[in-house]
């Protein structure tokens, strides 16, 4: 019996996520509290966690690597004092044999971090398994009613990258602007003298039912050179870097997955991952640029990557 589940708990190591092609790992910061869970395995009080009673739609996370681990579907009442799921994303949790020598661990297929116990036969549900969840283990991020949505992409003169994303079905409208510096309200001479911190980024609304996120990430990748460090194309200096900035987990899993399979092309990918932070849009002269001149871009070109 032993090895019966020692063979299945090994079967469920071997379907645990690949997350080796991933740029470094960036960990969160933990509280007091969180180490000890997370880290050190321990429980929190039954009854006492954040989301044991969460009935809201949206996607739990791990705490410590942002990971996306359970969908609030698969949340189920138990009344055991602690969020219950009987299933997870797929390959996103792993199971080990915990130090008691009789239950079962769920720790982050990424991260490692302690999750809780799974047990099965219990017959709660259906699908008869309990994840048993520390609720301080897991962030958890509401579903966006609207499917109207923003993005931020910076890939060096906002011109170029604006003329691109205005041309996509489903982009309701994209600004220029700037976004990552230490003050408000930059002015492109402010920009242009690299003492700010900003880079020149485009914002870009769409619509989430018409084209995906992912999509316009790739189309991202596909109009300038990624892999260049210093600036793109002519254009050389901090605030022409390639990067995105990111309102969610989902969109950094997105990210994460493409940038994976650019390395796997021999791509060395320079652009960098940034929380979102606040969008100034630049001078009207600024807005579209190549629309208004009747020109084209001089610095980013359509190059199928994907
Ligand atoms: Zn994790």
């Amino acid at each position: 019996m032993k090895t019966l589940l020692f063979i299945l708990l090994m079967l469920n190591m071997l379907d645990a996520k690949d997350y080796s092609h991933l740029p470094e790992l960036k960990l969160n910061e933990l509280s007091q509290t969180e180490t000890r869970v997370i880290v050190n395995k321990g429980t929190e009080r039954p009854f006492s966690g954040k989301y044991n009673k969460n009935t809201a739609s949206g996607v739990y996370t791990c705490k410590r690597c942002d990971a996306p681990l359970y969908k609030s579907d698969a949340k189920f009442k138990s009344s055991c004092g602690w969020p219950s799921f009987d299933d997870e994303i797929k390959g996103a949790v792993k199971r080990v044999p915990d130090a008691d020598g009789r239950r079962v661990e769920i720790v982050c297929a990424r991260c490692d971090a302690h999750l809780g116990h799974v047990f099965k036969g219990e017959g709660y549900t259906p699908k008869n398994i309990r994840h048993c969840v520390n609720s301080i283990s897991l962030n958890f991020e509401k579903e966006n009613a609207s499917s109207i949505k923003k993005a931020y992409f910076a890939g060096g003169c906002f011109w170029g990258v604006e003329y691109h994303f205005e041309k996509l079905d489903g982009v309701k409208s994209v600004d220029s602007g700037y976004m990552g510096g230490h003050i408000k309200n930059p002015t492109y001479r402010q920009v242009t003298r690299k003492k700010t911190g900003h880079l020149e980024v485009v914002e870009v609304v769409y619509n989430s039912n018409k084209v995906s996120y992912e999509s316009l990430v790739k189309l991202f990748f596909e109009i300038h050179d990624p892999t260049q460090k210093n600036g793109q194309g002519p254009d050389i200096g901090s605030q022409y870097l390639s990067a995105i900035f990111t309102s969610n987990k989902k969109e950094k899993e997105i990210i994460y997955k493409l940038v994976g399979i650019l390395n796997q092309k021999g791509l060395d990918i320079a652009t960098k991952i940034h929380p979102l932070v606040p969008f100034y849009k630049a001078e009207d002269y600024h807005q579209d640029y190549y629309a208004n001149k009747g020109k084209k871009p001089y610095c980013h070109s359509y190059k199928k990557l994907f």
